[in-house]
């Protein structure tokens, strides 16, 4: 763990790397061979990829060679919606106003499917956007919000698009080790997924298809990667990326205690702070995620006082420019500006203890409390 940081509780931005993965991605060092290579060195290689591979789609019940490995959830997204729509001839995209920038990026403002207050999304709006299109239609849907942790109805738009011909993608970048995720129940065409959103490397991912699906590659070249996305692998990444799946595999029981943890941070602040704004607390949500906001306070207050004294918390989904705006996400679910400007998220993950709870509670209650007054 970061030395700085006491408490880290960002884990929906990034989990840290587990020691096993690190392990791993040491003793993997010496095997160099590339994995399209017929010699030992190279059969070496590819053995080492597919044993990642079986045990990524181990983690969400799906068959290995539909997992495509690539550079992330976002470059996941980018071939589920960029590849289905040309590969499966569709005739538009609509996803959910609260999706990753990632998707949203490539779907027109006017083919959002609004969401409720509580950021759901309304099926009876998705079924009318279906009936009105020319089918199939894809549908690009998250399984868990990364900033409130809000599920979707996943299962509900399946059965929806099925009767409309429609395809569904859905990136379920936050589930993994998180919450049980089944591929091959939920009945999606396409699931996107991150490695190091629980204990892998930054910068590797999997598309995960249904068997027989028409996908153009985004990246064409020596066809790796069954010709859906070519480039010699990241072997590296990838062996990281197959022990943290085992590790999520094996670990999903110890979900309840980060749960717990969240929940005690929720009461204690609505004890204290009964004006606090817990965002998405009605619905099914990730059991790790707390989207809060102190109206008054702003984000950017909140998230400097807390990272000075150690604890480190998000806000909103735009902040990789360094720059705070209110959340997209907030803003879709009808929350207004002036609140929406002081909203943090806190994620907590296996590192996390009751310590942590009370250091961000020590921290943030007096700023809170000030701002109230
Ligand atoms: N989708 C969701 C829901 C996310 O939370 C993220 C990352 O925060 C992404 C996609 C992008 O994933 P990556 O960082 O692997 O590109």
């Amino acid at each position: 763990m970061d030395k700085k940081h006491v408490s880290y509780l960002d884990y929906n931005a990034t989990a840290p790397v587990l020691p096993a993965v690190a392990e791993a991605v040491t003793g993997c060092l010496s095997t160099f061979g590339n994995p399209s290579s017929m010699h030992q060195s190279g059969r070496k290689a590819r053995s080492t990829i597919e044993t990642a591979r079986e045990l990524v789609a181990e983690l969400v019940s799906a068959s290995a060679p539909n997992v495509i490995f690539m550079s992330g959830g976002t470059e996941a997204n980018a071939l589920a919606l960029r590849g289905l729509m040309t590969g499966s001839g569709c005739s538009s995209v609509v996803a959910s106003a609260i999706e990753h920038p990632s998707v949203l990026a490539h779907v027109p403002r006017q083919d959002h499917i609004p969401v409720n207050g509580e950021g759901q999304i309304d099926l009876v709006t998705l079924e009318n956007m279906l009936r009105n299109r020319p089918a199939p239609v894809l549908v690009s849907l998250m399984f868990a919000n990364n900033e409130t942790g809000v599920l979707q109805p996943v299962s509900d738009a399946v059965d929806l698009a099925k009767k409309f011909d429609a395809l569904v993608h859905c990136d379920a970048v936050q589930a993994p080790g998180k919450i049980p995720i089944n591929f091959n129940e939920l009945g999606v065409d396409a699931m996107s997924i991150s490695a190091h959103k629980f204990g892998g490397l930054k910068g590797t991912g999997a598309l995960i298809l249904r068997d027989g699906l028409k996908i153009d590659a985004d990246i064409p070249g020596g066809g790796q990667e069954r010709n859906r996305r070519s480039g010699t692998e990241n072997f590296v990444g990838i062996v990281a990326f197959g022990t943290a799946a085992l590790h999520a595999s094996q670990s999903l029981t110890s979900t309840q205690n980060i749960t717990a943890l969240r929940d005690k941070l929720e009461s204690k602040i609505l004890r204290t702070l009964p004006q606090a704004k817990i965002f998405s607390s009605g619905s099914s949500r990730l059991g790790n995620t707390c989207c809060v906001a102190i109206p008054g306070l702003s984000s950017e207050t909140q998230l400097i006082k807390l990272d000075l004294a150690g604890v480190a918390v998000s806000a909103g989904s735009a902040c990789s420019s360094g720059k705070i705006s209110p959340s997209h996400v907030l803003l879709a679910m009808g929350v207004r500006k002036a609140d929406a400007n002081c909203a943090i998220r806190v994620s907590f993950g296996p590192s996390n203890t009751d310590a942590d709870v009370h250091r961000f509670l020590e921290v943030w209650t007096p700023l809170a409390l000030n701002a109230a007054t």
